[in-house]
């Protein structure tokens, strides 16, 4: 088996070949940070335009650089959704429009059942797993019994982390992403000086919030500025440090609850949050003491990318699955079936 996975859901146009015994042929990436850096965020028709631009140039490349024509493929997966409907319609579009001309087997895909599948690309790893999914747009852990059954254990009800990390980033006038910088500044500032809340933490439960702890941490920098007239170094660091610290430890305490209501062998994490390295040293000190395997991808198949759509296609062609070409894409698509829309389940 091998399959084009198309990835067109956000602002990264992406494309990759991999193979049934999951080897990734190729994985093209094109980003459209450059475009959208002067907005302060991705503005939806300017990333449909590029991603109707640059798709076809992805899949010849994905294609070149695996050595393979068309001919070669067993099928095509694309991203049907959730997302930024402009985005997807264009990936949908250039998916279907291979399948017609080609006669080749069609896959929709959700966008988050590829984050979720990952680990089984990766690491070849079984069912039952337990998953936290944690992004710029999303965050939620769900629990994996199949390719396509999940069980949504919680969620943020409203900011994301790396939302939340991005916005941080601004009030302290660091550089975009947010994530990155928040993190380098953090290695020396002092968690404890500039306390922040721990939102949610009180209730039972998985559920998450974080935009209070953007909120204070404004209140913090303001309380600073009016006292002082000004930010000192020092200062942002304590701060990046503080809100690093609250958002690691409100990740492993909701982590450990979700090991501790469906026990699973493996705690894995996907999503660009999960680049963040005290996040991840506490995450693994969470699943050791569970009992389970910590698991991150390397961080290229962490973010969006083509590999894992491909790879979520071969799981759904497995099982049978075959799309045709009235495939729709959906700008909402919640993965576990049996939860009823639930607000800050993500995009
Ligand atoms: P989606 O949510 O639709 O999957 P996205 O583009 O918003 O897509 P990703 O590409 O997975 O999400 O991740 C980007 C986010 O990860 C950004 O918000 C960024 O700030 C955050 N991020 C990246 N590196 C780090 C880090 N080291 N620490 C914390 N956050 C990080
Ligand atoms: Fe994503």
């Amino acid at each position: 088996t091998i399959f084009l996975g198309i990835e067109s859901s956000c602002d990264d146009t992406a494309a990759a070949i991999v193979t049934g015994d999951r080897r990734i042929l190729s994985n093209v990436v094109s980003s459209q940070t450059d475009l959208h850096a002067d907005f302060g965020g991705v503005v939806p028709e300017i990333a449909a335009r590029a991603h109707a631009e640059r798709l076809d140039l992805a899949v010849e490349q994905a294609l070149e650089e695996a050595g393979l024509s068309l001919r070669a493929l067993s099928g095509i997966a694309v991203t049907a959704g959730p997302g930024l409907i402009g985005g997807v319609l264009s990936g949908v579009m250039c998916a279907k429009g291979i399948a017609a001309g080609t006669g080749l087997p069609l896959v929709g895909v959700n966008h988050l059942a590829g984050h979720a599948l990952t680990p089984r690309l990766t690491d070849g790893i079984e069912f039952p797993y337990v998953m936290l999914l944690v992004s710029g747009g999303h965050c939620q852990f769900l629990r994996v019994d199949g390719p396509d059954d999940f069980t949504r254990l919680g969620g943020t009800i409203d900011d994301a982390p790396g939302e939340a990390f991005d916005k941080i980033a601004k009030l302290l006038a660091l550089p975009q992403p947010g994530g990155p910088s928040v993190e380098a500044e953090a290695q020396a500032g002092d968690p404890d000086r500039l306390p922040l809340p721990r939102p949610l933490l009180d209730r039972p439960g998985c559920d998450m919030s974080f935009s209070g702890l953007k909120t204070a941490a404004l209140r913090q920098r303001d309380q600073l500025i009016a006292a002082q007239g000004g930010l000192r170094t020092q200062d942002r660091r304590d701060l990046c440090a503080a809100f690093q610290t609250a958002v690691a430890e409100v990740l492993a305490e909701k982590a450990r609850r979700a090991l501790a209501a469906s026990p699973a062998p493996i705690l894995a994490v996907a999503g660009g949050v999960a680049a963040n390295r005290q996040i991840r040293t506490e995450l693994e000190a969470v699943a050791t003491a569970a009992g389970a395997r910590f698991l991150a991808p390397p961080l290229r198949l962490c973010t969006d990318n083509g590999a894992m759509i491909a790879w979520a296609g071969i799981e759904r062609f497995r099982m049978g699955h075959r799309d045709g070409l009235d495939l729709a894409a959906r700008p909402r698509w919640p993965l576990d079936r049996r939860a009823a829309p639930m607000l800050g389940s993500g995009k």
